[in-house]
């Protein structure tokens, strides 16, 4: 069993990663910033509550985000394992998933964090956009639709770009969340969790260090 979470700020490749975690290892990615969006666009009771804080690049508070991440780990369909994916942020989102996975027994295994620079996350980020209708994401420079104007996943014709991975956010998110990383990581790293990986890299090669770290997990 395989239970795991990917720390990185945002651009770090946490998403591209875990497409490749879970074709291999079927696990189930929950991401929150995936579930928010979602809820922003079916304008639900937490996506209007969250839609102020997201706007901004701010965190959304943690009474919130555990609810949704205890929900949704609470279903069936978590058979061979789960990747957190933008959850913890925080220590305390950290104690709280704490609880959360003794309640559910369903322990952590592994920690994985990328690593790379702000300077590379800034332009990762302000060269991102997304197909509308499914959320799969590309990149300006590294990551077009195999087809010009149509998406891979859904065959969608309509993109966009995040509206906090616009310049004059951005750099407040980065900012926000980078106080929260180190603490982050020094917290699994005392549970002997943690593993670092350069996310500098091509997406190949990160993808070969992550499944070193969970081959030897099975
Ligand atoms: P992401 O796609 O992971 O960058 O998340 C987008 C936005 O959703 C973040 O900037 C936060 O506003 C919110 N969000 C996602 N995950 C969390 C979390 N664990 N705690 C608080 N807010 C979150």
């Amino acid at each position: 069993m395989i239970n795991l979470i990917l720390l990185g700020l945002p651009g770090a490749g946490k998403g591209t990663a875990s497409e490749r975690i879970v074709d291999k290892y079927h696990l189930t990615h929950i991401s929150t910033g995936d579930m928010f969006r979602e809820a922003m666009a079916n304008k639900t009771k937490v996506g209007l509550e969250a839609k102020s804080y997201i706007d901004k690049g701010n965190l959304v508070p943690d009474e919130v985000t555990a609810k949704l991440v205890e929900e949704r780990l609470s279903q069936p369909d978590i058979k061979e394992g789960y990747i957190l994916d933008g959850f913890p942020r925080t220590t305390v989102q950290a104690e709280l998933l704490e609880g959360i996975t003794k309640r559910l027994k369903k322990p952590l295994t592994n920690v994985i964090a990328l690593e790379v620079d702000e300077e590379t996350l800034i332009k990762r980020l302000s060269a991102r956009y997304m197909c509308k209708n499914c959320g799969a994401t590309y990149n300006k420079i590294s990551k077009q639709p195999k087809v010009e104007g149509t998406c891979d996943r859904c065959g969608g014709h309509e993109f966009y770009q995040r509206e906090d991975d616009k310049p004059e956010v951005v750099k407040n998110r980065l900012e926000v969340n980078e106080k929260m990383n180190a603490p982050l990581k020094d917290f699994y790293q005392k549970k002997g969790l943690l593993t670092v990986i350069n996310g500098k890299q091509t997406p190949e090669k990160v993808f070969e260090d992550i499944d070193a770290v969970l081959s030897n997990n099975q």
